[in-house]
């Protein structure tokens, strides 16, 4: 598969600990890539390789696919909000925008106003300084900040965090219509699964350092969500009992134990199947899984760091 940015065992080591170890992921154009990882897990650290901000230690990355020199030319196809947006909180969101442009040499007609309408800031008081805004219309005005010069793709660390709800809504439409209506690659850092998975398509979970696993939103829900697991002695024969009785969507673990995800109010008929086949039923129960259940398995569990 074509990634439009990818890295090859990134390393960021400050002192003797690495920051971020022998990091592989992998970004599809046109998606939103969520990296997850508790406070201190190396997110930042590999925003800011990969926005070229920071050299790594060791380990390359590829945007569009170049390296080195020739990929240091597609920086300017990057737009970055790590940490802090760069606000003047004395001048509105227009006269930021309006700043940023000239200082990146922009100057269409009407550019800073379709800037405004992109982020959602359109109808906001225009002599409101930016330092009255809320912090979700902060975030905004950031993330248009970063959208200056039309990037390609848009880095963004943790922008939902410390927004209330309503704020985290209106960043997570807002990133949905830059992907679907201007075909923009997103990654975003945040520390809460259950707010990534309402707008990820691909994510990266990072835990100290290390990018424990990539999967698709897909995925994720086949790993997370209800199921049915049976364990029982005869694999085969229990596929063909529950398929006898209409149950078609399993899953075979390693081990062998199934997980059925379709007739989950019915785990009562396929234990009769199951016994009246003949076959030793050892264990039938429906499990729910929750994002953060799962995050927490992944990871190892419990709190680090808050
Ligand atoms: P947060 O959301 O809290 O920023 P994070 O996942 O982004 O968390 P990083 O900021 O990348 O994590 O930090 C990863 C580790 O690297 C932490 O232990 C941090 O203390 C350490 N670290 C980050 N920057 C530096 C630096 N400039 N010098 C020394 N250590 C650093």
């Amino acid at each position: 598969m074509e990634y439009i940015l990818e890295t090859q065992g990134l390393t960021k080591r400050y002192g003797n600990k690495d920051a971020a170890r022998d990091i592989n992921l992998h970004i599809v154009e046109g998606q939103i890539y969520g990296l997850i990882g508790r406070n201190g897990a190396g997110k930042t650290t590999i925003m800011r390789m990969i926005s070229g901000l920071s050299a790594p230690t060791s380990g390359t990355y590829s945007l569009f696919g170049k390296t080195g020199y020739e990929m240091g030319k597609m920086l300017k196809n990057v737009g970055v909000l790590i940490e802090y947006p760069g606000i003047y909180p004395k001048l509105s969101a227009y006269e930021n925008l309006k700043i940023k442009c000239i200082g990146a040499g922009i100057r269409p007609k009407g550019y800073v106003e379709e800037m405004l309408k992109t982020v959602g800031l359109e109808n906001t008081d225009m002599k409101k300084p930016a330092g009255a805004y809320s912090l979700g219309m902060r975030q905004r005005l950031g993330i248009g900040l970063a959208l200056v010069g039309d990037p390609k793709i848009l880095i963004l660390d943790e922008p939902i965090n410390g927004l209330d709800p309503q704020g985290i809504a209106e960043v997570r439409q807002m990133l949905v219509r830059l992907r679907d209506e201007k075909g923009i690659t997103i990654m975003i850092s945040s520390h809460i699964l259950d707010e990534l998975a309402k707008v990820a398509d691909s994510f990266g979970i990072i835990n100290e350092g290390s990018l424990l696993d990539e999967f698709t939103a897909e995925e994720l829900h086949r790993r997370c969500g209800q199921y049915v697991v049976i364990r029982t002695d005869d694999h085969d024969a229990t596929l063909k009992a529950l398929r006898d009785i209409g149950i078609g969507e399993v899953i075979t673990e390693p081990d062998g134990t199934l997980r059925v995800s379709d007739h989950l109010d019915d785990t009562a008929g396929m234990s009769r199947a199951i016994v009246n086949a003949g076959i030793a039923l050892r264990e039938i129960h429906l499990q729910t899984v929750s994002l953060e259940d799962y995050y927490l398995g992944v990871t190892g569990g419990g709190e680090h760091n808050g």
